[in-house]
């Protein structure tokens, strides 16, 4: 049983007819149960939707699955299921591959009485037309080659209201009733062309619109062509006519687009959206070649699958996107004996879903930039195209220097802010064509395609680092800076490979890093050998953290009159494979993980202990300074663990001492501000660490309770050369004063430098020059000696 056939059916009709009775009818599309056609009623108070949605979502699945495997089975379900909080009855009987779904409400009797009123109307409304004409038995109509009508019979002039001459040279065709055409066409053809006498039926129309089924035989009488019509059984035709028009009912209350045609691609049937979709209105489609009326459809894939439908015989389901109006189609192909019916559902919006997630899927939801995964893709298509001669390609990997302290200080929403503009500023300084792409965090890369040389590549990055960090950031009512550091790799010269190319970048941003803040560093073969990549070092800083692979080095510090005063301790990482991994390489990540709060706690533990045992031999005690991160100050529990620590080692509160960032302090957070008042109280020694650096404000820095400050090695280095440092290591060096709070300097290299700070009024020193950072035993031994001889201690300054 096929689906035309089965709308023919008078029973199938009475039922889908019904005002009163919730009856659909349900069939196998593709590898799922849909809803092909509904009553009346059902469209009313359920709705319509083809396919098996509605099923699904007013029954559930449990029940979808007992109604798919009754139809597979052909055989009937009876159930019950609760929708909206009234029970509901239902019943399936299979009728071939179709099956119709009957819902009855069993809440109530009451319910059941009222399906049984109105069945009158609906008789009055069908009964057939009383001005009949009278049926002529047999016809005759005699046309030429062209199909123009030549002859006429009396009985044919007579049921046409119109005489022979009057119908003279005019197209038989337009007697014929208009779906039927194709197969008046057909007939002639198959005379003409094949056979010399056919068989076939189709339907005449008259002036006043009267119908009427004949049987034709067609015979070729020299190039003419003569036709034979016997009228068919009246009632067959009446309820051709009566179901067609049920079935329109049943096409037009559909919300998709539909047509059937015949196996020769004439219309046969078809609804307003089915019109619409064709481009043309539905009488000048019905009857006719649906290829021929809408030929551009003949070039998209809606012909190929038709045909493949039509072919295995074979119901089809494919999408497709309808060229008129770019909307997107579920486009449903049953075939059955005599007709392909096909359905289109609109899945436009699903398809706006789709490319919506594809766009999520590589792009960065924040920035709007592409992501990884689309770097990674775009720059495989690149490096694949060996087409372009000398092809080079540079590529930045640029990581944020200073985002995680105001992303933990400002909150994660001002981090957000900061990197949407950090992205918009990277846009600003590259072309359209280069590519800027946030891998994760605060790690961007930009591509260089057709870059003409590695110093070319390198001015980018120059412009990179400027543009991040010439103008600060406003974010809310605070102005931030950060800064950048950028790493430079080169295709081919550097990788020939994605992978390769991402690495080394990524290891000469290192080594930007590594090189202080706001640097660019273009990759060098020999820097791979000694650096790693961020993955391997953030799995080995687990590593060392848990097996004791953190070393502490000691870089003693000195008073004017040059014996040893402090010592500062700065970590390094004992690597897997034994090397020594400086701090600027490990401590960003180990901050970016949170792995800083443990190493800190282990590095201020060693360090107390290491002083402790340093001290026992001293007349007089040396203190211990030690870096603390902004994090472990955001933490909330740095107090806690120094007071611990100070306990388990017996160390004087006094020789322990702090060194801050700026960053954090000048953020001005309560919370802070309350921890170090209360590590002041604990008796530890506060100082800020790299000062000048930031943006401190001497108002805030009188609220904090610190005790010293550390003048960053950027000054010392010009000193004394160079005006703009001379002029503000003493306006640093007057505030402090002012403020009460000692000075010390950092990165003393040369004698000059140490000179000019004394004189300036500095009262510690620490640098290179004076003594380099050592091991736990060497700088042990280093400070034992220069106490026992305080003359040889003298030397140093001399
Ligand atoms: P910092 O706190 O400014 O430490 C001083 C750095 O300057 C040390 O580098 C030291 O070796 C270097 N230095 C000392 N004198 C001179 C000099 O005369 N010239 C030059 N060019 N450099 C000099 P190091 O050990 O590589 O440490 C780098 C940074 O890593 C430290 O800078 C500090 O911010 C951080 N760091 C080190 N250890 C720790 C730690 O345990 N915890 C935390 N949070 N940070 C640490
Ligand atoms: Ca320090
Ligand atoms: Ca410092």
């Amino acid at each position: 049983m096929n689906l035309s056939t089965m709308l023919d059916d008078p029973l199938i009709n009475e039922l889908l007819e019904s005002n009163t009775e919730s009856h659909a009818l349900l069939g196998h599309v593709g590898d799922e149960l849909g809803l092909i056609a509904a009553s009346k009623f059902f469209r009313q108070h359920i709705g319509f939707k083809s396919g098996s949605e509605l099923i699904v979502a007013r029954y559930g699945m449990s029940v979808y699955r007992a109604l798919f495997n009754s139809l597979l089975k052909n055989q009937g379900w009876t159930g019950h299921v609760k929708v909206n909080a009234r029970w509901i009855r239902l019943q399936i009987s299979a009728h071939g591959e179709f099956g119709v779904l009957h819902e009855q409400d069993v809440s109530s009797a009451a319910n059941v009485h009222a399906t049984s009123g109105s069945d009158g109307i609906e008789r009055a409304s069908d009964a057939p037309d009383t001005a009949e004409r009278k049926i002529p038995a047999s016809v005759l109509l005699n046309v030429d080659d062209k199909g123009r009508i030549k002859k006429i019979s009396p009985s044919l002039e007579e049921f046409l209201g119109q005489s022979g001459q009057q119908l003279e040279n005019l197209d038989a065709a337009n007697l014929v009733f208009r779906t039927d055409v194709g197969q008046f066409k057909r007939l002639l053809d198959q005379v003409k062309y094949q056979t010399g006498t056919a068989d076939g039926s189709f339907r005449l129309r008259n002036t006043d619109n009267h119908v009427v089924y004949f049987d034709w035989t067609a015979a070729c009488s020299g190039a003419d062509v003569l036709l034979i019509g016997r009228s068919s059984n009246i009632h067959l035709e009446e309820a051709l006519l009566k179901s067609e028009g049920r079935i329109n009912n049943i096409l037009e209350s559909m919300d998709d687009a539909f047509f059937a045609i015949d196996m020769n691609g004439y219309v046969n049937y078809l609804n307003e959206k089915g019109a619409e979709l064709l481009g043309k209105s539905a009488p000048l489609l019905l009857g006719r070649m649906v290829w021929e009326r809408a030929p551009h459809l003949k070039k998209t894939p809606l012909f190929k699958f038709v045909n493949q439908a039509k072919g295995s015989m074979q119901p089809e389901t494919f999408q497709w996107q309808d060229p008129a109006n770019e909307l997107w189609y579920q486009v449903k192909a049953f075939p059955s004996e005599e007709l392909i019916s096909i359905f289109f559902t609109d899945i436009s919006s699903i398809k706006r879903n789709e490319s919506k997630m594809r766009h999520q899927a590589t792009h960065d939801s924040l920035t709007g930039l592409p992501n990884r995964l689309a770097l990674s893709q775009t720059l495989q298509e690149l490096l694949g195209n060996d087409q372009v001669q000398d092809f080079k390609l540079g590529l930045l990997f640029i990581d944020l220097d200073g985002f995680k302290a105001v992303n933990d200080t400002l909150g994660h929403d001002r981090g957000d802010d900061l990197l949407i503009a950090v992205s918009k500023r990277l846009r600003s300084v590259v072309r359209n064509s280069d590519i800027v792409a946030r891998l994760s965090g605060d790690e961007f890369v930009i591509t260089l395609p057709y870059i003409a040389d590695q110093d070319t590549a390198f001015n980018v990055g120059r412009k990179v680092v400027d543009a991040v960090s010439k103008k600060p950031f406003e974010l809310g009512d605070k102005k931030i800076y950060v800064g950048a550091s950028v790493g430079v790799a080169l295709f081919p010269t550097d990788a020939t490979d994605v992978e390769g190319l991402l690495k080394h970048a990524d290891i000469a941003m290192y080594q930007a890093k590594q090189a202080g803040k706001n640097t660019v560093r273009v990759f060098h073969a020999n820097m791979s050998a000694t650096l790693q990549t961020k993955v391997d070092l953030e799995n080995d800083l687990h590593d060392a953290i848990l097996h004791d692979r953190i070393e502490l080095h000691y870089q003693p510090r000195f008073n004017t009159n040059g014996t040893i005063c402090a010592v500062e301790a700065l970590a390094r990482m004992r690597s897997r494979t034994g090397e020594l991994i400086p701090p600027a390489q490990f401590i960003p990540i180990a901050e970016e993980t949170g792995l800083i709060i443990p190493m800190g706690e282990q590095v201020m533990r060693k360090a107390c202990r290491w002083l402790k045992d340093t001290n026992k031999k001293l007349k007089v005690p040396i203190s211990v300074s030690v870096n603390v991160s902004g994090i472990q100050l955001l933490d909330g529990k740095l107090c806690g663990t120094v007071e611990k620590i100070l306990k388990l080692t017996g160390l004087p509160p006094k020789l322990l001492e702090l060194e801050l960032t700026e960053t954090v302090l000048m953020q001005n957070q309560e919370s802070v501000l309350h921890d170090l008042n209360r590590l002041h109280e604990v008796g530890v020694i506060l100082s800020i660490d790299d000062f000048g650096t930031g943006y401190s404000s001497l108002a805030t820095l009188h609220k904090m309770p610190v005790q010293s400050i550390k003048l960053d090695r950027s000054f010392v280095s010009d000193l004394p050369g160079k005006t703009d440092s001379v002029i503000l290591s003493r306006t640093v060096l007057a505030m402090a004063q002012a403020l009460g709070l000692s000075v010390v300097a950092e990165g003393v290299e040369t004698a000059e430098q140490r000179d000019f700070l004394i004189e300036s009024g500095v009262m510690e020193l620490q640098g290179f020059g004076l003594a380099r950072p050592m091991t736990a035993d060497d700088s042990r031994q280093f400070v034992w000696a220069q106490q026992i001889t305080s003359d040889s201690a003298r030397k140093i300054l001399a």
